[in-house]
């Protein structure tokens, strides 16, 4: 019950999370130092210092339960990192149904 709030328009690339309230990069390539309320990825820093690719970024938040991360800002009611990451289209467990167009299906069984 939050009629107030309103969701910031840039998106996490890597949970999805809509709630960056700056580009994660700027036009000219740059990160934006916003740190992620909900997975903890600083842009500029986890990837331009760290050399983390949001996949690998986004793997080790998953690995590590998908928690949100500020204690400061808290959750939206009723946040649910999965459902999150596949409104996204970020999820990465296949078998979802076919509600979305995906262009690779990840390594191919031998
Ligand atoms: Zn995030």
């Amino acid at each position: 019950m939050n009629p107030g709030t309103q969701p910031n328009p840039h998106r996490c690339p890597i949970c999805g999370h809509h709630g960056l309230e700056q580009p994660p990069r700027s036009p000219a390539g740059g990160g934006s130092f916003e740190i992620c309320v909900c997975c903890g990825f600083q842009f500029g820093v986890d990837d331009d210092d760290r050399g983390l690719d949001p996949a690998t970024a986004r793997e080790r938040w998953i690995a590590g339960g998908a928690r949100w991360f500020s204690r400061s800002t808290p959750p939206p009611p009723g946040w649910d990192a999965r459902r999150q990451l596949e409104a996204a289209g970020l999820a990465p467990t296949p078998g979802a149904p076919a509600t979305g167009p995906k262009r690779d299906r990840g390594a191919t069984p031998s």
